[in-house]
């Protein structure tokens, strides 16, 4: 192998946020320099990207992680770190009505997903304020009490260890009686996501994985049967690639980047609360994300400050608006907070499919993608890497856990839609006033 170059890449792109000014710092990488080979090229340093890393390194092949930032500038570090086992909107029925047999197998994996999570941050002993305490969706109003039902009754059909709760456990769980009851899954709950996917690098490197920073891939190139995966300063020539650049890809394969819709959302979190008021908010110190459309979701830190967030109906990084209506919601649903202060305030790109579902790709022979989480990724990401990292080894795309999603399909107008689908946020919260 040629090499890197000798001085560790700077961590500085990582943007300002509550995670970057408490998690762990980053292990040390390097920029790629001159020519390198590796049985699996992994592009985005990512939970997916890091995980595939992980599982692949430890099932024995050489790995190599190209990453254009520092691992974690995605979504991986920038979430609200609740670790959920099911999909945004999919549920197994929707899975199998588009996916067959196929989509059977992702629902069990889903289903699994969080324990997996909370497995590997066991196994590998990553410092990232993990929290198992479940993953809460309570009902917005008595009527979406058939949501949780429907998924209670699907989800466990399928393994997942979850349990309706009526309107007085759910008060008991969040210290609020803002919802009707819900879906609770104990399995879920939530981590710090940047010291989560920092503490994934350090182990997929200690696993025998090399991982590369501040590389940005500018293509990917035939090499005989392998692939040569190019950046300003080196190349590294693999039989296998993963793309597991989600929201944030950039030139790496244009029609995967073209097939989802980028939607930008705020993340803040509030000073840490009096002691007295930190008891009376989320007790049992779940993680909450709701039935409405236009998603309210709440979870606590180590240090006992709320974390929330939102999505505008305007495509605009000002956070004005956003820090006065996450201010209001608190209000709304934990008045015993009383008026918040915003003490970090940030934001990422979300990476929304039209009909909601996630999609795998075997794009050419020996490269893979996954993309379009839709706000459910972190889980979802962990349990995919492992996938991906079978499929890397040789395990056809058919057998895995991932439904074989064709070929990308660039969205028509790609750029108009992307600039109107804030918009939708209007739809959505014209229904969650509704129905
Ligand atoms: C604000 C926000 C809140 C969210 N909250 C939650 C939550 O609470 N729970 C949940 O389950 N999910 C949540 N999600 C979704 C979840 O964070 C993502 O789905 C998940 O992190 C995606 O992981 P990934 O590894 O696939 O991609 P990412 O973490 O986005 O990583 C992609 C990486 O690819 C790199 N990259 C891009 N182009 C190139 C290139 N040319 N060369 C090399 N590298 C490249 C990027 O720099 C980036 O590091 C949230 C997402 C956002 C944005």
């Amino acid at each position: 192998m040629s090499g890197s170059s000798p001085t560790p890449a700077s961590p500085s792109s990582t943007p300002p946020s509550l995670w970057a000014a408490t998690a762990p710092s980053a292990p040390p990488t390097r920029t790629l320099a001159g020519e390198t080979r590796a049985d699996l090229a992994v592009i985005g340093a990512g939970v997916t990207g890091l995980s595939t890393a992980l599982h692949a390194a430890e099932a024995g092949l050489t790995v190599t992680v190209v990453e254009a930032e520092e691992a974690g500038f995605g979504g991986s570090g920038r979430n609200n770190g609740q670790v959920i086992p099911t999909l945004a909107k999919p549920d197994p029925s929707d899975l199998v009505a588009k996916w067959g047999e196929a989509g059977e197998r992702l629902a069990r994996m889903v289903g699994e997903s969080a324990a997996l999570v909370f497995d590997l941050i066991d196994r590998h002993a990553i410092a990232c304020e993990a929290v198992q305490h479940g993953w809460l969706q309570p009902a917005h109003r008595p009527s979406r009490l058939t949501v949780s039902q429907k998924r209670h009754r699907e989800w466990t059909a399928r393994g997942l260890d979850c349990r309706l709760v009526d309107r007085a456990e759910t008060a008991a769980l969040t210290g609020s009686d803002y919802w009707a009851g819900g879906l609770l899954c104990p399995t879920g709950g939530h981590v710090t996501p940047l010291a989560l996917t920092r503490g994934l690098a350090r182990a997929a490197q200690k696993a025998g994985a090399t991982v590369y920073t501040a590389s940005p891939v500018t293509g990917i190139d035939r090499r005989g049967s392998d692939w040569r995966v190019a950046t300003p300063g080196g190349a590294v020539t693999a039989r296998a690639v993963v793309i597991a650049t989600s929201a944030y890809g950039q030139g790496v394969w244009p029609t995967l980047e073209r097939s989802i819709v980028p939607v930008r959302n705020f993340q803040m979190s509030t000073q840490p609360l009096p002691p007295e008021v930190l008891a009376k908010v989320i007790p049992a110190d779940v993680a909450i994300s709701d039935t409405h459309g236009d998603l309210y979701f709440f979870r606590k830190t180590a240090d006992g400050r709320l974390v929330s967030g939102c999505t505008l109906t305007s495509r605009t990084s000002d956070p004005t608006e956003a820090k006065a209506r996450v201010i209001a919601r608190i209000l709304e649903v934990f008045p015993q907070a009383g008026r918040q202060t915003i003490d970090y305030c940030w934001h990422g790109q979300l990476d929304f499919t039209p009909d909601f579902h996630p999609r795998f790709y075997s794009l050419e022979p020996g490269i893979f993608a996954a993309i379009g989480y839709n706000g459910r990724g972190l889980a979802l990401g962990v349990a995919v890497g492992r996938e991906l990292a079978r499929a890397a080894a040789g395990t056809p795309f058919s057998q895995l856990a991932l439904p074989d999603g064709g070929k990308p399909r660039p969205l028509p107008f790609h750029g108009l839609i992307t600039g109107v689908a804030p918009l939708m946020m209007h739809w959505w919260r014209h229904k969650d006033g509704r129905d």
